[in-house]
């Protein structure tokens, strides 16, 4: 089955945020779209704020008057689930509840023509339990648009056990007809996206819960160093606590309790309170009018040292080295001992990237004095900040060097306390290691875990491919010590990465 051409009936149920949207797709892909909703008048105050929506475009001259009067005609808001008999396929957005949907399906099933296609833009249900309450489940599939939907690239498809491969193709490349990135997945909780995006939030909050540092230099630094659009906590601020808290117990509840989606008593703490985020006025951030912007933490400036010596050849040293060389230091290269080195000899302090145990441990195991653990950066050239942890044991002048030395190269620096695996390190090793063990557990493949994380949520580069080019081994170095350390579960390496570590290959 190829794409429904755009003179197929397309059917939206549930008129909220969501479905208004994914009308407002279907119909500007030119399908005729029969909006419904059990509200009475609700599928029309739906299609009233989406034409509301395309006036200001209209105004601003993004689209043409006579294209919004095309669209106005293709959505039409109808009173009765009856109504939607002609369509060819039914997205259903309605609310999250097992019970209803299923029910809504059944009606459905004695509506609608036998070869009517089915799909559930649900976020936490399971479509294979969905469609156990049908006569033939094999017509429905997960079609999981993000919000909102005329603007979010992404929509997963996602197969319950019953689902047919036709009904999976016919819909992947109807949405891509619709202008949108399809990944596929088996129905599992969380999908890709919302399953494979919880450290980003998660590790976040252990860095705060233990006090690595406070919320703005996270964000900061996080945004700067990783080049992430947001922090987490501006992030989940945006999104709702609640609705941020939810998802997470949701996928650590569906996953029975496995610790690696542990959600944190900091945001339930939030909830509890009511600090839902911009929604109520405040969050980790307070957003009143006339609070003061809270800014991140810099390290004072301090004289860039005389000379400087890096050893070893890591993946990103060059970036580094022409930055040296630009801010006009004295510099001198060694080879390191093997291919994963890549110290800096920054006068007093020895500078090394951070591989999951705290500096404090690295000086005494490894025998280095004066050491400070950097952060990784997305990409050392561009980066605006960058976060150093030093050892408790180490001098505060070589501190000094090691933050004259970064500031050398136009960076801000904010210095965090001693924790594990610092902030974007951790995270990034943690992301990756869920798409990893999706991939590894056969919900979806390798570069669909990428094109998801960029097109749902934006990150910079797909986890898989950032693990990729920062070597496997090194993410799954990162993973054990942070294992070992904290002694969870929550930190166990997929065994997807040490496969790939162990040949040396890559996982996209
Ligand atoms: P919403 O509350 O904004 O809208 C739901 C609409 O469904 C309401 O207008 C309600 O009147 C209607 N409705 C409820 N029961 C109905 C029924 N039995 N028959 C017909 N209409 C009914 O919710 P939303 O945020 O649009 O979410 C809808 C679905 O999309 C949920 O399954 C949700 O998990 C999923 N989803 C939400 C988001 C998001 O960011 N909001 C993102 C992706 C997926």
């Amino acid at each position: 089955m190829a794409a429904l051409t755009p003179d197929k009936i397309i059917a939206v149920i549930g008129a909220g945020t969501m479905g208004a949207g994914v009308a407002q797709v279907a119909a500007q892909a030119g399908h005729q779209v029969l909006l419904f909703d059990a509200n009475a008048g609700a599928a029309q105050q739906g299609i009233d704020r989406t034409l509301a929506g395309i006036d200001k475009l209209v105004e601003k001259g993004k689209i043409a008057a006579a294209e919004r009067e095309v669209l106005a005609q293709r959505l039409v808001a109808v009173e009765k689930l009856e109504d939607l008999a002609p369509a060819h396929l039914v997205i259903e957005a309605i609310v999250e509840r097992l019970d209803i949907k299923q029910s809504v399906f059944k009606q459905l099933e004695d509506i609608c023509a036998p070869d009517t296609l089915l799909a559930t833009n649900t976020s936490s249900l399971s479509v294979t339990a969905i469609g156990a309450a049908l006569k033939r489940p094999e017509r429905l599939a997960g079609m999981h648009f993000f919000n909102p939907a005329p603007i979010m690239k992404l929509v997963e498809i996602i197969s319950g056990l019953a689902t047919t491969p036709e009904v999976l193709t016919t819909l992947v490349e109807t949405a891509q007809a619709w202008g949108k990135q399809t990944v596929q997945a088996k129905s599992t909780p969380g999908f890709i996206v919302n399953r494979v995006a919880r450290p980003f939030y998660a590790e976040g909050l252990r860095v705060l819960q233990e006090g690595g540092t406070d919320v703005v230099t996270i964000d900061a630094i996080m945004r700067e160093s990783g080049n992430f659009r947001m922090g987490p906590f501006e992030l989940m601020d945006l999104i709702g606590q609640d609705v941020n808290y939810a998802v997470t117990c949701s996928v650590h509840d569906a996953y029975y309790g496995d610790p690696r989606f542990m959600p944190s008593l900091i945001q339930k703490e939030l909830v509890d309170a009511g600090f839902l985020g911009r929604k109520t006025g405040r969050g980790f951030y307070n957003y009143a009018k006339d609070a003061t912007p809270p800014q991140p933490s810099h390290a004072p400036q301090c004289d860039r040292p005389e000379s400087v010596t890096i050893i070893g050849t890591a993946p990103f040293a060059e970036s580094i080295i022409n930055q040296i060389k630009t801010a006009g230091m004295h510099l001198e290269i060694e080879k390191g001992d093997n291919e994963e080195d890549f110290i800096i000899l920054a006068g007093e302090a020895c500078l090394v990237l951070t591989d999951g145990r705290m500096a404090t441990q690295v000086a005494v195991e490894d025998e280095i004095s004066d050491l400070v653990l950097f952060d990784l950066a997305l990409d050392y050239g561009t980066a605006k900040r960058i976060a150093l942890a030093p050892a408790d044991q180490t001098h505060p002048d070589a501190l000094n060097d090691a933050i004259g030395f970064w500031q050398a190269l136009g960076k801000q620096v904010s210095v965090i306390d001693d924790i594990p695996g610092m902030c974007v390190m951790r995270t990034v090793a943690m992301l990756a290691n869920e798409g990893a063990d999706a991939v590894n557990q056969g919900v979806c493949r390798a570069k669909d875990v990428d094109i998801a994380m960029q097109n749902g949520v934006n990150y910079p580069k797909g986890p898989l491919a950032w693990a990729d080019s920062l070597g496997v081994a090194r993410v799954l170095n990162v993973l054990d010590n942070l294992q070992t350390i904290y002694g969870e579960d929550r930190y166990r390496a997929s065994p997807l990465l040490l496969r790939t570590a162990l040949t040396g290959g890559t996982l996209v």
